[in-house]
C-alpha cells in the first residue's frame, strides 16, 4: 500500500470544516437551539470533531461511540459492531449531533442508527448527522428508512471517488491518522 496523490489540502480541509460549523450553528441557532450533544464516531472522526465543535457557535458536549467493521483493511471485515461508550440517557432532551469521518456504503452508518437507545424514554429533541466525506457509491437505497433525516439533516464535507483514503482522522492499520491532509492510499490490497 502506498500514499498516492493528495485529495484535499488542508487549507481546503480547514475551510469546509469553517463553512459546516456555520452551517450548522446557523440550523440549530434559527430554531432557537444553543446546545447540543456531539456523538463523535470513534476513531477516524476525532480530528474532524475536535475543529468542527470549535467552530460552532451553540454550546457543545461532546460523547463517544466506537463502530468497527473494517480491522486492518481497505473494505468491511464484518457486519458493523457498535460500541457505546457512553449512559442511554444522554441523549434525552437534548438535540444529538452524530459526527461521522467517512460514509461509504452507509452499512456503519445504519448500524449505529439502529442502535442507538433514542427510543422513548430516551429520544433526542433532533438528530443530524456530519460526515467530513461521502463516496459516490453511498445512497443506493440502504438509508431508505432514513429519509426525513438524509433530506434535511445530513450535512457532508467533500463528496469523494471510490477510492481508499487516508489522513485527517483516517487511518489504515492504525497508521496516517496523524497526516493534516487527506491522500488516497493505493495497492493491491485495496478491495474498495
Ligand atoms: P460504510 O459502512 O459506510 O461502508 O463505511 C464507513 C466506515 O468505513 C467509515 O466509518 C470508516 O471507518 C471506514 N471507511 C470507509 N471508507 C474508508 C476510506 O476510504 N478510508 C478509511 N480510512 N476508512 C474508510
Ligand atoms: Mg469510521
Amino acid at each position: 500500500m502506498k500514499l498516492q496523490r493528495q485529495l484535499f489540502t488542508e487549507i481546503a480541509i480547514r475551510n469546509r470544516v469553517a463553512e459546516l460549523a456555520r452551517c450548522l450553528s446557523s440550523e440549530y441557532t434559527k430554531t432557537g437551539v444553543t446546545e447540543v450533544v456531539a456523538l463523535v464516531v470513534l476513531k477516524g472522526a476525532f480530528v474532524f470533531a475536535a475543529d468542527l465543535i470549535r467552530q460552532m457557535f451553540v454550546s457543545v458536549r461532546v460523547e463517544f461511540v466506537q463502530v468497527r467493521s473494517y480491522e486492518d483493511a481497505t473494505s468491511p471485515q464484518h457486519a458493523p459492531s457498535v460500541q457505546y461508550l457512553f449512559n442511554s440517557s444522554i441523549f434525552s432532551g437534548k438535540h444529538l449531533l452524530i459526527i461521522e469521518d467517512i460514509v461509504d456504503s452507509g452499512n456503519t452508518l445504519v448500524a449505529l442508527l439502529d442502535s442507538l437507545p433514542i427510543e422513548p424514554p430516551f429520544f433526542p429533541l433532533s438528530l443530524k448527522v456530519c460526515a467530513l466525506l461521502e463516496k459516490e457509491v453511498f445512497r443506493e437505497g440502504i438509508l431508505d428508512g432514513f429519509h426525513w433525516l438524509m433530506e434535511n439533516h445530513y450535512h457532508v464535507g467533500f463528496r469523494i471517488p471510490n477510492e481508499f483514503v487516508v489522513g485527517y482522522g483516517l487511518d489504515h492499520a492504525g497508521l496516517y491518522r496523524d497526516l493534516a491532509d487527506i491522500r488516497v492510499l493505493e495497492g493491491e490490497e485495496n478491495a474498495s
